[in-house]
C-alpha cells in the first residue's frame, strides 16, 4: 500500500470522493462534509507545477532552424549527453502531437487534475475516452528516433534519458533508465490509498464493466485520451479501486498537477551531471521540461535542439536543428559510426 495522499491535506478531512471509511491508511480521516464540499487538488508540497499553458507564440527574434547536424554529432561524440524528449518524437509513431499545425490542442483540451478529482461525469468521460486511447496506444511501436536513442545509450554516448511522454515508446525500444517526467499511462494509483497497479490490469476490468462499448474515436491525443462525444461516452461504467474502493487515476502527471519533488530533483541532477543536454521532439511549452534548459544552459552546458518548430527554449539553445527526428537521428547514429537497431517486433505494454 503506497502513501496516502489524501487526510493529510485536508485536516483529516479527506478530500476525495469514493474514498471508503474508515480509511485503511488513515483511520482518522473523515469524509467531506456533507457530502457537497468539491474535492481540491492535493498538491506534491514543494512540487513543481505543470501550468495549463496549453499555448506559447514564438517571438520575432529567436534564431532560425537550421539542417546541420554536426553540433549534435560532435556533442554525442563527447558522450556524457541528457536527453529530453518530447510528444515530436512519437508522432512517427502514430500518436499525435501537442502542438504544430496538426497538433491535437487545435481540437482537444487535456483533462485537468481539477477536473478530474472535482467530478464523477469528467472521471467518467476521461475513462472511457482513455480505455479507448489504450488500446492504440497498445498498437504503437518505437520509431527510427526511439531506436536511435536506445542504440546511441547502447553505445555508452548519453547519461541518461528524460521523457515528457506517458507512452512508454523509449523503453519499448530499448532504453533503460529512462526517467519518465509526467509518469505513465501503463500505471494506474488510487488516489484513496495511493496503490499502483498495471493498465492492463485495469483494462480488463473496464473491458468487464462495459461490455459491447465499442465507439469509433475520431482521433487519439498524446496523453492517450481518444476524441468522443458525450454521446458516444453515454453510461461507460468507471470501475474503483480493487483494494480500498476509491478513486483510480492513470499514474501520470495531468495538466495543473504537480510533477512529485523526487522525480524532478532526480532529473535535475541527471542535468547537473550532464556534458550537454539533447532536446528531442520537445516545444518545451511547460514549465517542467523548459527548466531543465534553463538549468543546463545556466550551468553553461550546450544545449541542442531537434524540433521541426521553434520551441520556448530556442534562446537557451546553441541550435535548433528543424529536421524530421527519425531521420535526424539515424543520420546522426550513422556518421558515429553506431548502427540503429531494425524495428521491435512487438512492443512491451499492453
Ligand atoms: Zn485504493
Amino acid at each position: 500500500m503506497g502513501r496516502c495522499r489524501v487526510g493529510r491535506a485536508g485536516q483529516g478531512r479527506c478530500l476525495l470522493p469514493g474514498a471508503r471509511f474508515p480509511c485503511p491508511v488513515l483511520p482518522s480521516a473523515r469524509p467531506p462534509t456533507g457530502g457537497s464540499d468539491p474535492p481540491r487538488p492535493v498538491p506534491y508540497p514543494g512540487g513543481m507545477r505543470v501550468r495549463p499553458t496549453l499555448s506559447w507564440t514564438p517571438t520575432g527574434d529567436l534564431p532560425p532552424g537550421t539542417t546541420d547536424l554536426a553540433p549534435v554529432a560532435d556533442a554525442l561524440s563527447t558522450g556524457g549527453v541528457l536527453v529530453l524528449s518530447g510528444a515530436g518524437i512519437s508522432t512517427e509513431s502514430g500518436i499525435p502531437d501537442y502542438r504544430g499545425v496538426d497538433g491535437s490542442l487545435n481540437r482537444h483540451t487535456p483533462m485537468t487534475y481539477q477536473d478530474f478529482t472535482a467530478s464523477a461525469r469528467a472521471r467518467r468521460r476521461y475513462w472511457a475516452r482513455s480505455h479507448l486511447g489504450w488500446r492504440t496506444f497498445g498498437r504503437a511501436r518505437p520509431n527510427a528516433g526511439h531506436r536511435a536513442v536506445a542504440s546511441l545509450g547502447r553505445h555508452g554516448l548519453l547519461s541518461g534519458v528524460i521523457t515528457q511522454n506517458v507512452d512508454g515508446l523509449h523503453q519499448a525500444a530499448g532504453s533503460e533508465g529512462v526517467v519518465e517526467l509526467h509518469g505513465s499511462l501503463a500505471r494506474v494509483v488510487c488516489l484513496s490509498c495511493g496503490t499502483l497497479s498495471p493498465r492492463g490490469e485495469l483494462a480488463r476490468r473496464l473491458e468487464e464493466a462495459n461490455a459491447g462499448f465499442e465507439p469509433v474515436a475520431a482521433g487519439i491525443n498524446p496523453d492517450g485520451d481518444a476524441d468522443l462525444t458525450d454521446e458516444q461516452v453515454g453510461d461507460f461504467s468507471v470501475v474503483p479501486c480493487a483494494v480500498c474502493g476509491g478513486v483510480l487515476k492513470p499514474d501520470v502527471v495531468f495538466f495543473g498537477e504537480t510533477v512529485p519533488p523526487p522525480r524532478v530533483e532526480h532529473c535535475r541532477r541527471l542535468v547537473r551531471e550532464a556534458s550537454s543536454l539533447l532536446v528531442l521532439g520537445s516545444s518545451l511549452t511547460v514549465m517542467s521540461g523548459l527548466r531543465f534548459v534553463r538549468q543546463a544552459a545556466d550551468e553553461g552546458k550546450p544545449v541542442l535542439i531537434v524540433n521541426r518548430d521553434p520551441t520556448r527554449g530556442d534562446r537557451h539553445a546553441l541550435t535548433r536543428v528543424a529536421l524530421p527526428l527519425g531521420a535526424a537521428l539515424a543520420t546522426v547514429a550513422g556518421r558515429l559510426g553506431i548502427p540503429v537497431d531494425s524495428p521491435a517486433p512487438r512492443r512491451a505494454g499492453p
